[in-house]
C-alpha cells in the first residue's frame, strides 16, 4: 500500500498558515499560496501564504515601529527574562506537539526526537541560556587616556531589526538560535521560515505571543527566496540579515547587505572531515557513528553531518565494514512511525541532485561499497535514497569536496598525521571536524591544526552555551554562547567631562 499521512495531518488538525504583521495573522496581499509537498509520499498536506513585497515592507516596518516606538527594546532585564524562560517552559511543554509539526513539515521521524541538539528540549535549553545574558553583558567604564578628567563609558545596544532566515532542517534549534539573542538583546524581529519547514516554526511563533510578547517584536513572512526572502534581505529598514542555510544564498546575502551596509550573521553548508587513527577508541564505532552523522535523522541534510571520513589505512577495510553494517540497519517510511529511523530528501530537486553526485562519483572512479539506489514500492512517491558510502575516494573529486545534502559517505584513505591534516584542511568549507584517537597530545596537536569552528574529539555536540559556526566559507559570525547574544547588539561609547577643563 503506497504511503499516506493524511491521517496524522488530519489528526493533528493541521490548520493552513499565514503572515503575522504587528500581532495579526493575515494571508498575503495578493492572496497567492505555496502547497506544502509532504517529502515522503509527495502529498499535499497545507497551504500558507506567499509574502509579497508589500507584506515584506508592512512586516518590516511593523518590527520597525516596534524598535523605534515599542517597548520591548526598553524593557526592564526581569521583564525579558521571565519572558524567556516562560516561553523555554512552554516549548518543553508542547514538545511532542511540535515534534509532529515537524514530521508534517520536513519529514523527520519522531523517532529522532531523542537527539539533543536538533530537540524541542535544546531549543528551549537555547532561550533559558540567552535569558542569562540579558542582565550579564554591559558595556565598561573606562578611564580617560589624556586631557582633563572625564567620563568614558560603552553600552550595548540592540542592534535593530532583524532578519532572520531559516533552513528547512531544524526547525528548533535554529530559530531558538536566532530569535533567543535578538529577543534577549532587545531587538525586534522578521522571521522567514523555510519553504519546506513552516508549519512547526508558525506554532512557534504562536506560543511566543502566548508567553506575553508584544506586538510587533516578532513578525513573520512565509514563502520562498523568491519574492519573499529578496524582499526582506533589500529592504533599507532592516539592521542586520541572520542567515542559516546554503553557501550560494550566503554569497547573495552579503551581496544585497551591501546598498545598507546591513549587519550580517550567516551559518552555512560544510564537508566536514572526521580523521580516525589505528588508535581511535572504537574503529566500530567511529564508523557507526560518522555514518550515523549521514543517514539517522536527517538523512545527512545537516550543515555539521561529518560526510568526509579520513580513514589511516591500517584500519581502513575496518572502518568501511561497520559503515557499510550501519548503512543496512537504516529503515525509512513514515515519519510517525517509531522503527522509522532517516527522513526522505527534502524535494524532488535534492533528490536529483544527490542522486547525479552518486552517478558522477561512480564514472569518476570512487568505489561505491554500498547504496546509491532508491527504495521503491510503497515508498517509491517519497524522495528516498538509501545510505551511500564511497571508497577510495581521491580528496580531489567533487564527491569529497561538494557539500552533498544527502546520506553519501565518501571515504578517503590516509597514511599519516600530516598527510591527513592536509586533506582535512583541503576544503573551501570549516564548519566542524572530529578526530578518533586515544592520543591525548595528537588530539590536541589535530585540535589546534584543523582548520573548523568545531573540533569534536571522539565525539561531537552542539550546546546551548557553545560557541558554533565555520571557518572559511562556512559562515560569517558564531551562534550559541556570549558572542551570539552580542552580534545582537552594537557597542556605543559615551564621554562627557567632569570639569571644565576639555577633554
Ligand atoms: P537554502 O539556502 O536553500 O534556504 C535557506 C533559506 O533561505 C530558506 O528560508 C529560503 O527560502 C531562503 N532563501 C533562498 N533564497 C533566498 C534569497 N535569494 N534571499 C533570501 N532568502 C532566500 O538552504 P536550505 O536548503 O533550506 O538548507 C540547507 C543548507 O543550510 C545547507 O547548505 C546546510 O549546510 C545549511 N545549514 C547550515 C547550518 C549551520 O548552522 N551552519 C545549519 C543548518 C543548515
Amino acid at each position: 500500500m503506497t504511503l499516506t499521512l493524511k491521517a496524522h495531518r488530519d489528526e493533528i488538525g493541521l490548520k493552513d498558515g499565514q503572515l503575522l504583521v504587528a500581532g495579526t495573522w493575515r494571508a498575503a496581499a495578493d492572496g497567492a499560496t505555496w502547497t506544502h509537498q509532504h517529502p515522503a509520499t509527495g502529498e499535499a498536506i497545507g497551504e500558507f501564504p506567499v509574502a509579497t513585497v508589500s507584506d515584506v515592507d508592512a512586516a518590516v516596518r511593523a518590527a520597525r515601529t516596534a524598535f523605534d516606538e515599542g517597548p520591548w527594546p526598553h524593557a526592564r532585564a526581569g521583564e525579558r527574562i521571565r519572558l524567556l524562560h516562560r516561553y523555554a517552559e512552554s516549548l518543553r511543554q508542547h514538545a511532542d506537539e511540535l515534534r509532529a509539526l515537524q514530521a508534517l513539515d520536513n519529514g523527520i521521524p519522531l523517532s529522532f526526537g531523542g537527539i539533543y541538539a536538533p530537540s524541542v528540549d535544546c531549543a528551549a535549553d537555547v532561550f533559558d541560556h540567552h535569558a542569562g545574558w540579558v542582565d550579564k553583558v554591559g558595556g565598561q567604564t573606562l578611564p580617560p587616556y589624556q586631557g582633563g578628567d572625564h567620563l568614558a563609558m560603552t553600552f550595548r545596544e540592540p542592534i535593530g531589526v532583524v532578519a532572520a532566515i531559516l533552513p528547512w532542517n531544524a526547525p528548533f534549534l535554529l530559530f531558538a538560535q536566532k530569535v533567543a539573542p535578538a529577543l534577549a538583546a532587545g531587538c525586534t524581529i522578521v522571521l522567514k521560515p523555510s519553504e519546506y519547514c513552516t508549519f512547526s516554526v508558525l506554532r512557534q511563533v504562536e506560543l511566543l505571543l502566548e508567553a506575553g510578547l508584544p506586538d510587533g517584536v516578532i513578525n513573520v513572512v512565509t514563502g520562498p527566496g523568491d519574492p519573499t526572502g529578496e524582499a526582506l534581505i533589500t529592504h533599507p529598514l532592516v539592521d542586520k540579515i541572520s542567515f542559516t542555510g546554503s553557501r550560494a544564498v550566503g554569497k547573495r546575502i552579503v551581496e544585497a547587505s551591501a546598498g545598507t551596509l546591513k549587519r550580517v550573521s550567516l551559518e552555512l553548508g560544510g564537508k566536514s572531515p572526521t580523521l580516525v587513527f589505528p588508535d581511535a577508541p572504537d574503529v566500530g564505532l567511529a564508523a557507526m557513528t560518522t555514518m550515523g552523522t549521514v543517514t539517522m535523522g536527517l538523512s545527512g541534510q545537516a550543515c555539521v553531518a561529518h560526510t568526509r571520513a579520513l580513514v589511516h589505512r591500517d584500519v581502513y577495510d575496518q572502518f568501511l565494514g561497520a559503515a557499510e553494517m550501519l548503512a543496512g540497519m537504516i529503515t525509512y517510511g513514515d515519519p510517525f512511525e517509531a522503527s522509522v529511523l532517516a527522513s526522505p530528501l527534502i524535494n524532488t530537486r535534492q533528490l536529483e541532485r544527490v542522486l547525479g553526485f552518486i552517478e558522477r562519483a561512480q564514472e569518476g572512479g570512487a568505489r561505491l561499497v554500498t547504496g546509491g539506489t532508491r527504495p521503491d514500492g510503497d515508498l517509491a512517491a517519497g524522495n528516498f535514497v538509501r545510505p551511500t558510502v564511497f571508497a577510495d575516494v581521491d580528496n580531489g573529486m567533487e564527491i569529497a569536496r561538494e557539500e552533498v545534502f544527502g546520506p553519501v559517505l565518501a571515504v578517503v584513505p590516509f597514511t599519516d598525521e600530516d598527510e591527513a591534516v592536509r586533506l582535512a584542511n583541503d576544503t573551501e568549507y570549516g564548519l566542524g571536524a572530529g578526530v578518533y584517537t586515544t592520543d591525548a597530545r595528537r588530539a590536541f596537536r589535530l585540535a589546534r591544526r584543523l582548520r573548523a569552528g568545531t573540533i569534536g574529539i571522539n565525539g561531537f555536540q552542539i550546546e546551548p552555551h557553545l560557541p558554533f559556526g565555520g571557518f572559511k566559507q562556512s559562515g560569517l559570525g558564531r551562534e550559541g554562547g556570549q558572542s551570539a547574544f552580542e552580534a545582537y547588539t552594537e557597542l556605543k561609547t559615551v564621554l562627557m567631562p567632569l570639569t571644565d577643563e576639555m577633554m
